[in-house]
């Protein structure tokens, strides 16, 4: 199909949704000399935006050179921390590594400050962005997406670009993605906790601008499928909860209600202690994973970020942000190439998916396919946790009883556990093979 309105569009390009999609494809396309809009329902890039915010950046580097040193990150994170968190006990797997810093492999972000600096890159790059323009319609001729609509202001382009996030509503208005189930959501809440640069060093022991990631299971959900986060910025920590939207109707348990006692409960309170709450929200997040993703191109449009379904979250890391980026830089390039063939057709568009599917965001989605179903097994909320806690109370209560060596330890914490051996080889194979 060849584009027959050439002369009489407003823009090449239009980009619905100023996310970390959004900004990256508009940004390349600009640079690529193409015109662009950038449009945002937000009354600012980002301030609709919530994301627990840890960027694994590296794919930044290619778009925005020196990224994290250039753009307003809060911290660089070199510790992670997988939690295993009960009533009255932990397990923590706490993992510091400097090579981690260099070259930064990841950092915390807040992302009112990095949405600002994305859409202020996209303008020195020549593209328009203009705030407060919520896209309610496609416009379509022939079959092919030709602009967007909002109320009764009107735009017509060569090619939309669907950056507008997990509810996409310009996906679902081209038919490309329907309702997506309950079991593929999760609900995450999330409080900025703002705290004294020392004292967040200290408690969460940091020097300098590093940072710590800790991802939680367990009894910061009551059990609910899903987990907790908390993550250092420079002088706040971002807090919250990720909770799978079938499972939180399912037991009855309220979202705002879970995160409030995560952020009370008695093994982390005291690293919020002293702290003011800067910024509460909600927002939803794709945890379908693969199963998430389909078509992605319509003549005249593309799909990229959250909006394509492009979320992983494997219990050890939750990304959305690195694969928005990954598949925005893959979409410029294929809308690149329409540009300069002037054909808007699927056939030249595809190339997108192709070149998607071979790169770093198709390739972990695959790998991580089963990582959802992995995920939904009620026993790693629930389970595993309090074994962990038991065996490590075996090791440590002197209780001047003889002392057994660790395998006879663990061996009579599991048999007091609800577990079954066949559960532990089967949870453990699974979770070789999913994450
Ligand atoms: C609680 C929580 C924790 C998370 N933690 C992490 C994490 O630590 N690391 C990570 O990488 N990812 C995390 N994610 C996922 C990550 O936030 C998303 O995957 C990522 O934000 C997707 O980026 P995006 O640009 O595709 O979409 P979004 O960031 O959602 O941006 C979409 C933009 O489109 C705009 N928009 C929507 N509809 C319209 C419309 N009709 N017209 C105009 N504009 C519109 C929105 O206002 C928004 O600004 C988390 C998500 C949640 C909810």
């Amino acid at each position: 199909m060849t584009a027959n309105a050439g002369s009489e569009v407003d823009f090449d390009v239009v980009v619905v949704g100023a996310g970390v999609a959004g900004c990256v494809s508009a940004f390349q396309l600009a640079t690529a000399g193409r015109s662009v809009l950038l449009v945002e329902r937000g009354p600012e890039p980002g301030s609709k935006a919530l994301s627990g915010g840890v960027f694994y950046c590296r794919v930044m580097e290619q778009v925005f050179p020196g990224f994290a040193e250039r753009a307003p990150v809060e911290r660089v994170i070199t510790r992670n921390c997988l939690s295993f968190l009960n009533p009255d006990s932990f397990v923590n797997i706490d993992y510091g590594d400097q090579r981690l810093s260099s070259p930064v492999n990841a950092v915390s972000v807040l992302r009112a400050k990095l949405e600002a600096w994305l859409a202020e890159q996209c303008e020195t790059a020549r593209a328009v962005v203009m705030p407060g323009f919520r896209v309610d319609r496609l416009l379509l001729e022939d079959g092919r997406v030709c602009g967007i609509g909002a109320g009764e202001d009107e735009l017509r382009c060569k090619v939309v670009v669907a950056a507008d996030g997990v509810n996409s509503f310009v996906a679902r208005d081209a038919g490309l993605r329907t309702k997506d189930p309950a079991n593929q959501l999760a609900v995450g809440v999330k409080s900025v906790i703002g705290l004294d640069r020392g004292v967040i060093e200290e408690r969460f022991n940091l020097e300098g601008d590093q940072g710590a990631a800790y991802a939680v299971v367990g009894d910061c959900t009551k059990g609910v499928g899903g987990g907790g986060f908390m993550y250092t910025n420079l002088e706040s920590v971002s807090i919250g909860v990720v909770l799978r939207l079938d499972d939180l109707a399912k037991r009855g348990e309220v979202a705002s209600d879970l995160h409030d006692r995560f952020l009370g409960h008695r093994f982390i309170a005291p690293f919020l202690k002293g702290g003011e709450l800067l910024e509460y929200g909600a927002h939803l997040v794709a945890e379908g994973g693969q199963a998430m993703v389909r078509d992605l191109v319509k003549p005249g449009l593309v799909v990229v970020g959250e909006a394509a379904g492009l979320a992983l979250n494997t219990g050890l890391t939750v990304r959305g942000m690195d694969l928005a980026a990954g598949s925005a830089i893959a979409a410029a390039r294929a809308v690149d190439a329409a540009l300069e063939a002037d054909d808007f057709s699927p056939g030249v568009l595809k190339e997108y998916e192709s070149s998607l599917r071979a790169g770093f965001v198709g390739r972990d989605m695959e790998t991580f396919r089963a990582a959802p179903a992995f995920l939904e097994g009620t026993r790693m909320f629930n389970d595993y946790g309090p074994l962990l806690a038991d065996v490590f109370h075996g090791v440590y209560n002197l209780d001047l009883e003889p002392r057994r060596h660790l395998a006879r330890t663990a061996w009579d914490a599991f048999k007091t556990s609800p577990l079954k051996l066949s559960d532990l080889v089967q949870d453990g194979w699974k979770a070789l093979r999913a994450l």
